[in-house]
């Protein structure tokens, strides 16, 4: 019996999709990358993006076709809105929410038996109890080095572009010892890069008023276990809010060396109206105190931001407000977004009234101030020794990847194999707008491991 998972969307999903692999090959399933040979077969949704949405019904028109020939068991979960669900219903085999994963191998014994809350939306109270018992389940890692662990479900914020607060719930924090048991297993079983995921990571205990550790707080506990354990591996987390970002979470990034200094920090817009109508509760001048606050604390910090480009109503002016945010922010990395109503959020109800050439000019101009700035960033490395976590070979021929602590990818040339998850040290000969070139720096003894 094969199963093979289709995932979309954010790392979020990733993460989740872990979970459900452990789940279905406790069942005897056993992956395959071919889904023409899988009897089980799923999509992991992201029903924030009308795209993904009409990648999941192209998908299952598909495997609904082969059900003429072979006996296959087809379903959908993630992050999925309650009138995608009904509607998924009409296709799928099963439709659950990620909270039900504990009660897959029932479902999938009395398959087409769909359960109330996959239907309707997820009650608070039973979601919370469901929440638990699929944060319990050991994720199925698919990387070598790197592990994603979930601290946090769902959303409080409401911006108005995005539909995360209805697909996923209110927030849910994750217990703080749960978080520190996962963290231990993982750094044991030698994963290096750990990221902290939530949908608005820093607010991560406030649900719990008091009767749990804050988001600081979980990064000291954290940066002690890293301290104590004397293992070397790299903490990351993803992603926060700017109302929730504080001196005490930067200034505990700074104390502890598994912290690792990278902060991604959305901006959204540079212009006050345009937060303001994205429902974002911050302004300009508040981003900007916080930028100082990284730049004051975390000096050698990298900083990585989301951008939305033609939001609805956007001006020029508008736009040449965000435009002139990142030529003084001067980000390494920023995910710029062409606005699309998403289904389910808000803005989805407002029209879409910036001209997509427009957009993607608007979007032209901000990966030029982008790529300026992270180019003369990069150049300033070359020279300089740079520990690099090895992620797996290039796709240059004879050279091998890797990434900063501050994530920017650096290629080195190796004529033996380097297992992802190791550790070396780079002298950085080259740069790239996006990228970095090195060599190892102990060449006498081939590849130096540092832990
Ligand atoms: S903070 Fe805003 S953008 Fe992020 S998940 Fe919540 S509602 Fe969506």
């Amino acid at each position: 019996m094969k199963y093979h998972i289709i995932t979309l969307g954010c790392q979020m999903n990733k993460s989740d999709s872990e979970r459900v692999r452990t789940v279905v090959e406790g069942m005897g399933y056993e992956w395959t990358g071919n889904e023409e040979e899988a009897s089980l077969l799923g999509i992991l949704a992201c029903s924030v993006r009308q795209k993904s949405i009409d990648k999941v019904y192209s998908r299952i028109a598909r495997w609904n076709n082969w059900k003429s020939s072979r006996s296959l068991i087809t379903f959908v979960s993630g992050c999925v809105l309650p009138a995608d669900r009904e509607k998924f219903l009409k296709s799928f085999d099963l439709v659950f929410d990620m909270t039900e994963l504990p009660d897959l191998p029932d479902m999938i014994r009395q398959y087409g038996v769909v359960s109330q809350t996959a239907v309707k939306s997820v009650a608070v109270s039973p979601r919370k109890e469901k929440i638990r018992e699929f944060w319990m389940v050991q994720p199925t890692h698919v990387s070598d080095y790197e592990a994603f662990i979930p601290i946090q479900n769902g959303c409080d914020k409401f911006c108005t572009f995005c539909a995360v607060p209805y697909t996923r719930g209110r927030e849910i924090s994750r217990p703080s010892k749960e978080i520190l048991d996962e963290l231990k297993q993982v750094v044991e079983k030698g994963y290096r890069s750990i990221t902290l995921l939530g949908q608005n990571v820093n607010s991560y205990g406030l649900d719990k008023q008091g009767a749990e550790l804050n988001f600081p707080g979980l990064l000291k506990a954290v940066g002690e276990y890293g301290r104590i354990s004397g293992k070397g591996f790299w903490v990351y987390f993803t992603s926060p809010h700017p109302r929730d970002m504080s001196d005490e979470v930067l200034e505990t990034v700074a104390k502890y060396d598994c912290l690792a200094k990278q902060i991604h920090l959305p901006l959204q817009s540079g212009d006050d109206k345009v937060l303001i109508r994205m429902n974002r509760k911050h302004t300009m001048g508040d981003y900007k105190r916080i930028i100082s606050s990284i730049r004051r604390i975390l000096p050698n910090a990298t900083l990585f931001t989301d951008i939305i480009v033609g939001f609805t109503g956007e001006t020029d002016e508008q736009f040449e407000n965000t435009r002139r945010a990142m030529e003084e922010i001067r980000f390494n990395m920023a995910y710029i977004a062409i606005y699309s109503p998403r289904p389910g959020a808000a803005s989805s109800r407002w029209k879409d009234d910036i001209p997509m050439a427009v957009k993607k000019m608007r979007l032209h101009h901000l990966t030029d101030e982008l790529t300026a700035h992270s180019l003369q960033y990069n150049h300033n490395l070359v020279g300089k020794r740079v520990k690099v976590l090895v992620t797996g070979p290039d796709r240059k021929p004879g050279f091998v990847s890797g990434i900063t602590e501050g994530r920017i990818v650096v290629r080195f040339a190796s004529r033996h194999p380097v297992s992802p998850g190791t550790f070396i040290l780079l002298e950085i000969t080259s740069a790239a707008p996006y990228s970095l070139e090195g060599e190892p720096v102990n060449k006498l003894i081939g590849v130096p491991e540092l832990s």
